[in-house]
């Protein structure tokens, strides 16, 4: 069985790694979840778009057998004290400005895993850095009798990475949000002219960002996919990595970079 977990406010991303798994046979359940502890205190908890209905029928449209959408006293019962942590992968970026979010992301996930006990677990490429630590944890926890999987990102047609955070973007904001792809297309470009150094690579992508108007970089940087270490050189497995704020709302994105 296979669990793909999510905080719900479900679009075609998610239904992307349903649909997959449902096509390769598996039986699937997706969780839907908004996990309290992986957000910062002064971050967007309380305006996360919740659509439990809705969220059940797309699941069940897509071809998932069951939901499962326990209640927070029930994941988080009184006297809770147990968290799971992970150093390594989780320690920059994400990890560097948002402080506390991973050890929320690992200890549902961990808890989910123990809850459902699937032989299949499926996460999005879209959030490259939550894989890279989620699969430290279940390497280091001796849960990778499950399989991770890894589906790649789903994107709508003006290029822009799906994202339940979308739905916040004026339409002027989602015009500057395209500066996110942009600047995965300029860091690719880059690499495919034939520069492997991690950091002008890095500055080609912060560039189109920086020209935006109203958007904040928060990063891009050329990382391992397993480690989330910079790199200073490109030549093997690597990652160009974007996060930038527009008001309120933060974006991520993230590309594979492919070495000629
Ligand atoms: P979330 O509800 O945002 O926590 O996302 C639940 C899962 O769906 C995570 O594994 C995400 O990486 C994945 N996901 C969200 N958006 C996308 C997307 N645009 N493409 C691929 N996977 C996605």
């Amino acid at each position: 069985m296979t669990l793909v977990p999510t905080m719900g406010a479900l679009h075609d991303g998610h239904l992307a790694l349903v649909r997959a798994s449902v096509h390769r046979g598996e039986t699937v359940i997706v969780s839907v979840f908004v996990n309290p502890s992986q957000f910062g205190p002064y971050e967007d908890l309380d305006r996360y778009p919740r659509q439990e209905a809705r969220d059940v029928e797309l699941s069940i449209d897509a071809g998932a057998v069951a939901i499962f959408a326990p209640p927070a006293t029930e994941v988080y019962p009184e006297g809770f004290a147990t968290t799971v942590t992970v150093d390594g992968p989780a320690r920059e970026f994400e990890g560097a400005v948002r402080p506390t979010h991973f050890a929320g992301v690992t200890t549902i996930v961990a808890k989910l895993l123990l809850m459902v006990h699937p032989d299949r677990l499926v996460l999005g490429q879209k959030d490259a850095q939550q894989v890279a630590v989620v699969r430290r944890m279940m390497r280091d926890l001796n849960l990778d009798d499950i399989d991770l999987v890894v589906h790649p990102i789903i994107r709508d047609a003006d290029g822009l990475a799906m994202s339940s955070r979308n739905r916040y973007l004026h339409d002027d904001e989602r015009q500057i949000a395209l500066a996110l792809p942009a600047s995965l297309a300029a860091a690719q470009h880059c690499v495919a002219e034939g520069q492997t150094d991690g950091t002008t690579v890095a500055a080609a992508a912060r560039r189109v960002i920086d020209q935006a108007p109203g958007l904040q970089l928060d990063y891009a940087a050329v990382v391992h996919p397993d480690t989330f270490l910079p790199l200073a050189r490109i030549n093997g497995p690597a990652l160009l990595c974007v996060a930038a704020r527009i008001g309120p709302t933060r974006l991520l994105d993230n590309a594979v970079l492919i070495p000629n």
